[in-house]
This record gives structure tokens, sequence and C-alpha cells, in this order.
């Protein structure tokens, strides 16, 4: 069984003397809780005409936001597909960044694709996702709408977290280790029943590709506050109260302490319910934009059927790997 306490903010285990070595494992992306909780309530964002269909597949929807999280270790060229390092391109004269911002075919006959490869390709990524999401829906495959929905929701909602949009997505670089879980699993996790998630309704987008870069600008233009006031918070709280020991299940966890997460996200306004809001909407109109581009197919025809045993199959195999034991990409670590 998934269980957040897995997959890492600082696993710690006794004896003392481990306490003082702060292992951080490995960050996933929003953590296993904001996934679910993002593509879960995206379904509420849909028209009519979808809303249905994603009701009826909401478990679904929800449990397989986190296969490519699950994979991103094992399968070569998923890792990529999380993240850009847009600071990598902060060389580039304002004349090659705007081919930066553009479709595949085009960034990549510029950049080549080993280059956006390596510092990750989450926008262009997207678009493909959308692509076969729209192809599902027009030969109207349950067992493909259901996938590509949920795993392009994980994509969206990646691309909304400000330290999947730098090479410093870790703090790895400025002395802030462990920065990563604290802003998308640690916070998530203590403040998120205080979040009004209530978005709106979803809305078609005319220009996918301008729509996620300014996704990725807007994350990224957010760093700034999430690095300087973890700082902050740090001072105020102090070195010897910025931890603390806590006990989940039979495991002792060393992990940031309530008062220094209280003090950073107060510091850091409302950023993290902020993001994950205009996560959950851009997931609905995302799946509404693919639905209508093509052709908005009834899938009130489709309610009856169910996803294929093999579907089922697969999210089982995934939650049967190790994500840990083969390297298939950069670890947050
Ligand atoms: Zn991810």
């Amino acid at each position: 069984m998934v269980n957040w306490l897995n997959y890492r903010l600082l696993i710690l285990a006794l004896p003392l003397f481990l306490f003082f070595s702060f292992e951080q494992k490995k960050a996933l992306p929003w953590g296993f809780v904001g996934h679910k909780q993002i593509n879960r309530l995206a379904i509420f964002t849909l028209p009519p005409e979808l809303f249905g269909f994603y009701k009826t597949h909401i478990e679904f929807i929800t449990d397989h936001s986190v296969d490519p999280d699950k994979r991103r270790y094992t399968v070569e060229g998923e890792a990529e597909c999380h993240y850009i390092d847009l600071d990598h391109y902060y060389f580039l004269a304002d004349s090659m960044y705007t081919l930066l911002e553009t479709p595949w075919n085009k960034a990549s006959t510029y950049f080549t694709e080993d280059t956006l490869k390596a510092y990750g390709i989450v926008p262009w990524h997207i678009q493909l996702m959308k692509y076969k999401l729209q192809k599902a829906f027009e030969q109207k495959n349950v067992d493909l709408i259901l996938k590509y929905s949920s795993e392009i929701g994980h994509y969206i909602a990646d691309a909304h977290v400000p330290l999947h949009t730098t090479q410093n997505y870790n703090g790895q670089l400025t002395n802030q280790k462990g920065i990563h879980g604290l802003w998308e699993s640690r916070l998530v996790e203590l403040y998120q029943n205080d979040y009004q998630f209530f978005v709106g309704k979803s809305q078609y987008i005319e220009n996918l590709n301008s729509y996620i870069w300014s996704v990725v600008r807007e994350s990224h233009a957010a760093l700034d506050t999430v690095f300087k006031m973890e700082i902050e918070a740090s001072n105020r709280i102090g070195y010897a109260n910025k931890y603390s020991i806590e006990q989940r299940g039979n495991q002792t966890l060393k992990t940031y302490s309530k008062d220094f997460c209280h003090t950073y996200h107060q510091l850091m306004g409302n950023m993290v319910e902020r993001r994950m809001r205009q996560a959950i909407l851009a997931i609905g109109s995302i799946w509404q934009t693919a639905w209508i581009d093509a052709g908005q197919p009834d899938l009130n025809s489709l309610l009856t059927q169910k996803p294929h045993l093999s579907e089922l199959e697969h999210l089982n195999q995934l939650n049967q790997e190790d994500p840990t034991s083969i390297h298939g990409g950069r670890i947050c670590d």
C-alpha cells in the first residue's frame, strides 16, 4: 500500500547519531498526497459533458496520478518529463530564448533533442500527452482516456512546482538541502486541509504551448521567494528548533519542525495553496481542451465501460516496484 512516509522526507532511523546526518532519500513531486488531491479535485472543474464520465472513474484517476513518479526511477526517459531547468537557459539572448518556448519540433531543431532532454522537457511533454489524450477521445478508448487523463494531471501539477524549474531543485547549491520535500510534501500534508479548493470552471485553452510556458515561467518567478523565505524562517526559528523528531507508526523520523513549517508557510503567503489551485484548474482545462479538439465525443455512451484488467494489473505492478532500485534519472537529493 502506498504510504507517503515511505517516499521521503528525511527518513531517519535511530541510533541517535543518524539524527544529525539528516538524510533525504528522494522527494517526489507534490508528494503522493498532493498529486492525488490535485487530480481528484480537477474533476469538479469540468462541464457536465465530461463530469459524469470522470466522476465515475474518480478513484482510478486519483490512484493513477502518481504512476509517472513510480516509474521515473526505472524507466529511461521518464525523469526528464517532470521538470525543466529554466536557469540553464539564462545565457541565451532574448532572440534565442524565444525559440525555446516553441513546440517541440521547432525547439529541438535549434537546441537539439539531447540538450532539451538534459535539462528537462515538461512543457513539451504535457503537449504530447494532450495530443495522446485527444486521440484516445477520438477513438473512444476508455483505457487510454483514463491513463492519459491521470498521467497528464501529474505532469501539469509538476509544472506548477517552482522547484521543478531550476537546477537547484533541492537547495543543494545553496545549503538548503531538503527544501524540495519541505515545499511540496511536508507543507502540503500539514496545511492542505486549510486550503480553499473551489477554483471555478475549466476553460478551453486556445494556445496550449503558450499556456504551459506561462505556467513554468510563473513557477520559476516564485523561486526567489521559495529560497529567501526558507533562510528567513531558519533565522527566525533558529537551527536548534528547525527540525524535530516525529514518530510515525513504528518509524522515527527527523523532519522540519511544525514551528519552522508554520513560519515558512506564512512567510510565503499563500504560495503553496495558490500553485495547487492553479494546477487543479489547469488540469481540468487541458482535459476539456483535449476533448473539444477531439470533436466532443459523447462520453455518456462510455459510462458502462470499466477499465480493462490489464490497466489495473499495470497499477499493481508499479506498486510492487522498488523505485529506488534503479536510478533512471536524477533524484532530489
Ligand atoms: Zn513528477
